[in-house]
């Protein structure tokens, strides 16, 4: 049989081929949706920039809901999805913001706006025009948006087995 299993000497194709690619905005794309796909991985290196893309093209990629902590500079300051490290340390330390490697960067971080909503530098953006401000807060993700809780990453296998778990003790309740 050709489907036997470890066959691997078939010499006909596939049977059942994707007529197109695989696009996550088939059926009409969120507004979020798109916000995603739009979305520019800057600070990254070429492999994170590549993961980054996948989670996007495949719908796996889950906005922040609140900054997460930054390993360099310890404050709740990255507000990108699936990054360790913030913007302003990734720059500075010239590492990526993904993996924290010295590896080479993809989009380097726009320097201009990476002080952007820091309450560090506070002092420093009271200097300039609240209309500035506001033009550059608009290519910072909008946290506020998303509200239920998707940080949680649904592949963990944690999470399954604790919900594994709970599922043998409601069963062993009921016999
Ligand atoms: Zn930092
Ligand atoms: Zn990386």
């Amino acid at each position: 049989m050709s489907s036997q299993r470890g066959n691997v000497a078939r010499t006909r194709p596939q049977r059942h081929q994707n007529a197109g690619a695989f696009r996550n905005d088939k059926y009409g794309a969120s507004a979020q949706c798109k916000k995603i796909n739009a979305k520019l991985h800057d600070g990254v290196c070429q492999h994170c920039k590549d993961v980054l893309e996948w989670r996007v093209k495949f719908s796996k990629y889950k906005p922040l809901t609140k900054p997460k902590k930054c390993v360099k500079c310890l404050q709740k300051t990255v507000k990108d999805s699936y990054h360790i490290v913030c913007r302003p340390c990734a720059s500075k330390l010239d590492v990526c913001a993904k993996c924290g490697k010295g590896e080479e960067i993809v989009i380097p971080i726009d320097k201009g706006s990476e002080q952007t909503e820091n309450a560090a530098d506070e002092n420093d953006q009271r200097q300039r025009s609240r209309k500035h401000q506001l033009e550059e807060g608009a290519d910072e993700p909008d946290f506020d948006i998303f509200l239920d809780d998707v940080e949680d990453d649904d592949d963990d296998p944690d999470v399954f087995k604790e919900k594994f778990k709970n599922m043998k003790i409601e069963r062993s309740l009921k016999s």
